[in-house]
């Protein structure tokens, strides 16, 4: 059957408004906190979105089902059951007192786009498949993607016993058991989705940074994940004095020592960009001296920082590292200070999918966008992408970025950035469209 024309597709979407609505009004409801929402990873709450998800789409005539690690998955049966499917959603869990929308507008996204095509009454070539995942927050178990790196098989073996959520101590077994999913069966499992199973994922996600907004547009198309190179427990040491009565000679001054370093590695950063290193970023989280010992009138004799440095490229996450370890060198000799940098910790930046991308640039220009593209922060999709299945992205424009109660998404432009995605996916799915 050929696939409807990107503007019916557009409109079928649009019909669907107020079913996108209902849906995010639900999982506030069910997940109000004192502010915003709270829907730890593989709880009662995050489990009631899901089901919320779960009953939406039986209405619609999907199949459901839950695969082993409780992530829930609503199928559009395709024309050839046996054909990779093509894979959409994002995550239903959210930070503490975060917003409704992160991750949650990906999974609504999803289910909209199928509720379209069943009003268009298409068949698509493959199965169309929405899923519905739980751990992509950090925050929980201090891991991120917990929910699709089981499904692709990429959870270090140990880590379901080992991993710790931080505010109960409950294991990550002991959730997913507590979410009525049967663990011994999952600890069995194969990885259930593949590149063999699975010939595109995709994700809509609202933006969490300010371009959008800036821009005054609806939509981007995200180049590639960042990757990034952390170092969470530096230090640097020296020696309290008394700030008056020590000359600048004799001073072990730790915060003129890490404002160097700091101030060095960010006019680096600067340089890089000046010379067209893309999508470099460039963070010091934490910076203090020990409030037990400091005082105005003593040289600082310790302080304690973070560094995180995130790029699209090898070549900037690696220089950083270099430079970081050799500037604490120097700057440790002049000043008398040690540094200890501590130990790295990071990702690789993940490249999306230049058909993927290609598919979704194109549906959003015929369907009248400017999709802006820039690189984008980590999410589910990496993990996907990671086990090489072509995977890309959408960001809908959403002011106050977001992990917090004031994400402020409108729906026109959550439907602009799901006319696109639903448009995409019916182009990648194979079949000419119909003629206009
Ligand atoms: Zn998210």
């Amino acid at each position: 059957m050929p696939s409807p024309d990107p503007q019916a597709i557009g409109r079928a979407v649009d019909a669907r408004t107020g079913f996108a609505s209902d849906l995010f009004d639900a999982a506030r409801e069910a997940s109000r906190d004192v502010e915003g929402v709270t829907r730890p990873a593989w709880s009662d709450l995050d489990m009631a979105v899901a089901r919320q998800v779960e009953s939406a789409a039986l209405d619609l005539g999907l199949e459901t089902r839950w695969d082993p690690a409780g992530n829930l998955l609503a199928t559009l049966p395709g024309a050839d059951r046996r054909a990779p499917q093509i894979l959409t959603g994002s995550h239903v869990d959210s930070v503490p007192l975060g917003g409704n929308f992160d991750g949650h507008a990906g999974v609504v996204a999803a289910l909209t786009t199928l509720a379209a095509y069943r009003d268009l009454g298409w068949t698509p070539p493959c199965d169309v498949t929405a899923i519905a995942m739980h751990g992509e927050e950090s925050v929980w178990f201090a891991t991120a993607y917990l929910g699709s790196k089981l499904a692709c098989g990429t959870l270090p073996d140990g880590d379901l016993d080992r991993l710790r959520r931080f505010d109960t101590g409950q294991t990550l077994a002991e959730c997913i058991a507590g979410c009525g999913v049967d663990v011994d069966a999952l600890r069995a499992a194969k990885p259930w989705i593949d590149a063999s199973n699975t010939r595109a994922f995709l994700e809509l996600h609202i933006e969490q940074g300010p371009i959008l907004v800036g821009a005054g547009q609806p939509v981007a198309i995200p180049t590639a994940i960042r990757g990034n190179t952390r170092f969470p427990d530096a230090r640097c040491f020296g020696r309290y004095d008394h700030s008056a009565a020590c000359p600048r000679d004799f001073r072990q001054d730790t915060a003129l020592a890490t404002a160097e370093l700091i101030s060095r590695l960010e006019a680096w950063w600067i340089e890089q960009e000046a010379a067209g290193v893309p999508d470099t970023v460039f963070t010091v989280g934490k910076l203090f001296t020990d409030s037990a010992e400091h005082a105005m009138t003593k040289v600082p004799g310790r302080m304690d920082f973070t560094l995180n440095f995130g790029g699209t490229t090898d070549a900037f996450l690696e220089g950083s590292a270099t430079l970081t370890a050799d500037l604490a060198a120097e700057i440790a000799a002049r000043r008398d200070v040690r540094f200890e940098i501590g130990g790295r910790v990071g990702s690789r930046p993940t490249p999306l999918d230049p058909d993927v991308r290609g598919a979704l640039t194109g549906a959003a220009k015929v369907l009248g966008m400017a999709p802006l593209e820039f690189a984008t922060v980590g999410h589910d999709t990496a993990v996907f992408a990671g086990i090489g299945i072509p995977a890309a992205m959408i960001l809908v424009r959403n002011e106050n970025g977001s992990h917090n109660p004031y994400e402020a998404m409108e729906i026109g432009d959550f439907m602009a950035g799901t006319r696109t995605m639903a448009a995409a996916i019916a182009g990648l799915a194979g079949d000419p469209p119909a003629p206009a």
